[in-house]
């Protein structure tokens, strides 16, 4: 029986990893919950999966959880800062599902890596803003990371035990990798006419063809800032140099990412576009479990269709790619700036093409820090947010 902890438990992973969890109850327990604000579904989640612990982040939310919970649940409120730490700590977790969307999940995704949990990660943006941080201590505590982001995953299932095992210090050409293959579907907009972005509304932005996904990162991969924050991710995850690492589109989401080795062979994980088979890959690895998903049908997909990325339609992936190259400040600035720029797009202060705009702004202006711990790393976060509200002002 694996004791988990559910970061982001009310978010669209979090929701499909409790999903895993109710296919069987004998393997997994839940024993903490943990969301930001949302009392009405942490408060079902409560009473359905009865946890040990379920942290509100925000402290009103926690009150009135508390106030809500039926007299015969022995699951315990909490909130605050250190005692989010503590619970993700804690002697008794073995697992914790890191699903809290952007910056705001480093904090407890870095303490469960420090800990030495085996960490299930979905929360990409913390290993885009602390990279080598983030896989130094994941060494140096023994934790057992495993990709969640469903391209990562794929990637990790098509690799050799050694490089599965080394994660962050594999050595690709070694075992005998010429490439990773990271494919993307290209989103809502792969086809849209150019001159008609600057119109498109938050709505159709969300709108993904193959994927039911968080309204942030629908949107990011409206702009493909998805596919180059994932880069940044695999960069990390699997120590590759710019030439190793290469975006395929895919339109159907049917093939999830590639390894290619140096005899030409192509290694693919295929699935449906059902974010509950990585999880349960994850959550039961080495082992297989039933997860819940539909078998893929292949005389329903029939066809499997590729082509080169646009940097002209997407140019949030090129800045992506450039920040890679220039390090950790640059990927931090722009993790920073991207998620003020969605957000001021979900709240319709800017334009979709906006987003770009801002994103590049903010990668002009990096400025030069020394990050050697998570907290010069959120400063530069908070740093890059403001230089990305000074942009948003200047273009409204
Ligand atoms: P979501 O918006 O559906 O859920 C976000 C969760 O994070 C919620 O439970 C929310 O309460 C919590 N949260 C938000 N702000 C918080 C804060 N300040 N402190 C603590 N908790 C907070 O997002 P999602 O789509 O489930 O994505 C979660 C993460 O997983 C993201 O990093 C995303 O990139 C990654 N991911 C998601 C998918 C997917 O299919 N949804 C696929 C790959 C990777
Ligand atoms: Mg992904």
């Amino acid at each position: 029986m694996q004791n988990m902890v559910i970061l982001g438990a009310t978010g669209s992973i979090g929701s499909s990893t409790l999903s895993v969890i109710g296919h069987n109850p004998e393997q997994y327990n839940v024993y903490g919950l943990v969301a930001n604000s949302s009392v009405d579904k942490m408060l079902a989640l409560c009473i359905e999966h009865k946890p040990r612990y379920a942290h509100m982040v925000d402290a009103n939310a926690a009150k009135a959880l508390k106030a809500k919970l039926p007299v015969n649940l022995s699951t315990e409120v909490i909130t605050g800062e250190d005692e989010l730490i503590d619970l993700v700590s804690a002697s008794a977790v073995d697992t914790v599902m890191a699903a809290i969307v952007g910056a705001a999940g480093l904090r407890s995704t870095f303490a469960a890596v420090k800990s030495g949990k085996r960490v299930l990660l979905a929360n990409k943006e913390a290993l885009v803003m602390s990279g080598e941080l983030f896989m130094n201590a994941t060494r140096d505590s023994g934790a057992t990371l495993l990709p969640v982001d469903s391209e990562h995953n794929a990637i990790f299932q098509c690799l050799p035990t050694e490089v599965q095992s080394n994660l962050g210090e594999c050595d690709l050409t070694a075992s005998g990798i010429s490439h990773i293959l990271l494919t993307g579907s290209g989103g809502p907009f792969l086809t849209a006419d150019l001159a008609t972005l600057d119109a498109m509304t938050p709505a159709q932005a969300c709108n993904h063809p193959n994927w039911s996904m968080g309204p942030k990162i629908s949107v990011d991969s409206a702009t493909m800032m998805n596919k180059g924050l994932e880069f940044i991710e695999a960069r990390w995850l699997f120590n590759t140099n710019a030439e190793q690492l290469k975006v395929v589109i895919h339109p159907q989401s049917v093939i999830h990412s590639m390894v290619q080795y140096l005899d030409g062979s192509v290694i693919a994980q295929m699935g449906n576009p059902d974010m509950r088979t990585p999880i349960a890959h994850c959550m039961s690895f080495p082992e297989r479990i039933y997860a819940g998903v539909e078998p893929l049908d292949f005389f329903k997909v029939r066809e499997l269709s590729f082509c080169e990325p646009d940097y002209n339609r997407f140019p949030c992936l090129a800045l992506a790619m450039q920040a890679c190259e220039k390090g950790q400040e640059a990927t931090t600035v722009l993790n920073a700036a991207n998620e003020i720029a969605v957000d001021a797009f979900l709240n319709q202060h800017i334009k979709f093409t906006d987003i770009a705009r801002v994103n590049e702004t903010c990668l002009d202006k990096v400025p030069q820090s020394s990050l050697s711990t998570i907290e010069d790393i959120m400063n530069l976060d908070a740093q890059a947010r403001d230089i990305a509200k000074e942009a948003i002002k200047a273009i409204n």
